[in-house]
């Protein structure tokens, strides 16, 4: 099987080529990705010599490029995007030109060439919040933050080009995810490397907010269980059910590293912040997934590879100051 990924030189784009590379033997695999400042070779630096990987410099928003990468791929999956909400909230033009119009050249180079199979990586935050209770799939798209709203617009799309054109797309709608490489923006990887360099961790509002984490490792899997197994035109949930207010999590993380809690900093609430995410995975599980990763270990031994991995980071926290 020949397999393009688009965006794989991020954070669950990477963490994705590592897993197929190594749960799949038969996938051979085209990273298609633009190097935005979140995009980072070095996170393939291990695989990148290998006969079943190659990369190709590309911006999904370039329909020619894609003409000439696309054919010959027996599945899209689609990583590349703008991810970072409070970016989005600064400057939304970029998120829309990515996340939608990218979406849109991509599907259309996908229906050019009769790809057999179209995955749309998409978010838990294109719902909204919820007080109560869990999304399901067949919910209404309420997104809140410019990122979210360009997400919804993209997965509107994956959904039109099936119903119009009948063509064989996916959606996944993942919860927050954490793990390695992650660029150190988000909240996990941002305050354990300010963590580690005793620095203050700035928490928003209340920190009464809540999100439902996962590891990456069980975000790409329920991915590629959907690519494998999901039903065409349906969209599946993936999270593992560990809801934690940010306040829980950032106690949590100065516990691991042995840090005070004083170093706790409240500044002023994101604009529109969601105040809880939550979705049911029925639909997921029902093809056989399940995560393999428990919470406590998994934010163990992310803080771990962060703590060990400085070679990593700093590099890129250097370039953001
Ligand atoms: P990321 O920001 O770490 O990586 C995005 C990648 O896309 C980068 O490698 C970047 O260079 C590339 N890219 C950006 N614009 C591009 C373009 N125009 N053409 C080609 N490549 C481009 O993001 P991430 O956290 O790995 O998220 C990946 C996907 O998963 C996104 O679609 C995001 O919406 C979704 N998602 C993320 C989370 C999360 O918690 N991080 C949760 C659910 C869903």
């Amino acid at each position: 099987m020949r397999l393009l990924v688009t965006g794989g030189a991020g954070f669950i784009g990477s963490n994705y080529v590592h897993w197929v590379l190594r749960e799949r033997p038969d996938v051979e695999i085209t990273n298609y990705d633009l190097l935005t400042y979140a995009g980072n070779l070095e996170n393939l630096r291990d695989v990148e010599e290998g006969p079943r990987y190659r990369f190709v410099k590309g911006d999904i928003c370039d329909s020619a490029l894609l003409d000439e990468v696309v054919p010959g791929h027996d599945a899209i999956v689609n990583f590349a995007a703008e991810s970072h909400v409070d970016r989005s909230i600064d400057w939304a033009a970029e998120f829309v030109r990515t996340n939608m119009l990218g979406t849109n050249a991509l599907l259309d180079a996908a229906r050019r060439h009769k790809t057999p199979r179209y995955l749309q990586v998409s978010t838990d935050e294109t719902y909204g919040s919820i007080d109560v209770g869990s999304f399901n799939e067949e919910d209404r798209l309420d997104p809140s933050s410019p990122y979210s709203a360009s997400k919804a617009g993209g997965d509107l799309l994956v959904r039109s080009y099936h119903r119009t054109y009948d063509m064989p797309v996916l959606i996944t709608r993942g919860s927050n995810t954490f793990g390695p490489y992650q660029y150190p923006e988000k909240v996990i990887p941002l305050f354990v490397t300010n963590l580690l360099e005793e620095k203050t961790v700035p928490l928003y509002g209340d920190g009464m907010n809540v999100r439902d984490w996962i590891h990456v490792e069980d975000h790409v899997s329920g991915i590629h269980a959907v690519l494998e197994k999901g039903e065409v035109g349906q969209i599946y949930n993936v999270a593992a059910g560990n809801e934690l207010t940010n306040v829980e999590l950032t106690k949590a993380l100065c516990d691991l590293l042995g840090k005070p809690h004083a170093l706790i900093t409240p500044v002023a609430d994101r604009p529109g912040h969601d105040r809880r995410y939550s979705v049911d995975t029925t639909r997921l599980r029902a093809l056989g997934w399940t995560p393999q990763w428990g919470f406590d270990d998994a934010l163990q031994a992310t803080v771990e590879w962060y703590r060990e991995n400085r070679w990593w980071w700093e590099p890129i926290r250097a370039r953001q100051e």
